[in-house]
């Protein structure tokens, strides 16, 4: 049977955008997960949404606030909004669930796919790549001939030939042999493209086709979690709006 994977990231505890997702994932025959982390943060079911990935058994990378969650980092110097909901989901989790964040991987291999969260130059520094160059300075770093990162919440590809670095809007296409790609697949739980529907690929490693889904999820239902936690307004007004 082909293997076919469903890449996930930037999950950020939106229940609701991740159990539509999953669904999504059975329909479409998907058979192995990935996750290139931001399992929590920013939404308001962290617990939930770490039991539905841990249940899915599969790789997990770093994140930036998977990694700020479970540290004693420092969170004066943070936007106020992201702080408070770091503050909040530590209070959430038991000790085993930090236990678990804290012990991510940065950097993993999978059957000739790379996952990072960020990017592969100093993948605990959390840089962000919205640029060709930035890409660039990954690829350096990238020895197989895809990796698939998050991160920024924007779907993208980036492709590397013999002299340079391409950047491509996201579509669904056959990788070619011979170039290498350094893929985004989007955030299942915050989009920040302008487009408020969940985000995640699907890559059949046989055929080399990636695909990338989006997806209605009940936003209005997500924000009323945010609400009654008493999180931050603007981070359910973001969802609707997919900034
Ligand atoms: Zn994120």
């Amino acid at each position: 049977m082909d293997k076919i994977f469903a890449i996930l990231g930037d999950i950020h505890s939106n229940l609701d955008a991740l159990n539509v997702v999953l669904d999504d994932c059975r329909a479409q025959g998907v058979t192995d997960f990935l996750c290139t982390g931001d399992v929590v943060g920013y939404n308001a079911c962290p617990r939930e949404c770490l039991k539905a990935v841990r249940d899915l058994g599969c790789p997990v990378m770093m994140g930036n606030h998977d990694h700020y969650v479970s540290s004693c980092q420092n969170l004066a110097d943070f936007n106020p909004h992201a702080a408070a909901v770091i503050e909040w989901t530590r209070r959430q989790l038991s000790d085993d669930e930090i236990d678990y964040l804290r012990n991510l991987p940065f950097v993993k291999t999978v059957m000739g796919m790379t996952l990072v969260h960020s990017t592969l130059d100093n993948p605990g520094a959390f840089g962000y790549v919205f640029d060709h160059l930035q890409a660039e300075a990954s690829f350096i770093h990238q020895m197989t001939p895809l990796c698939f990162h998050g991160h920024t919440h924007c779907p993208m590809i980036y492709e590397k030939q013999v002299s340079a670095v391409y950047r491509i809007d996201a579509q669904d296409f056959r990788l070619p042999v011979g170039r290498k790609y350094f893929i985004n697949v989007g955030s299942v739980g915050q989009p920040r493209d302008g487009d408020p529907r969940a985000a995640y690929a699907i890559y059949n490693i046989k055929t080399r086709q990636i695909v990338f889904r989006r997806l209605e999820y009940d936003v209005e239902a997500a924000q009323e979690r945010i609400r009654a936690a008493g999180l931050p307004e603007r981070l359910a007004e973001r969802l609707a709006i997919g900034r």
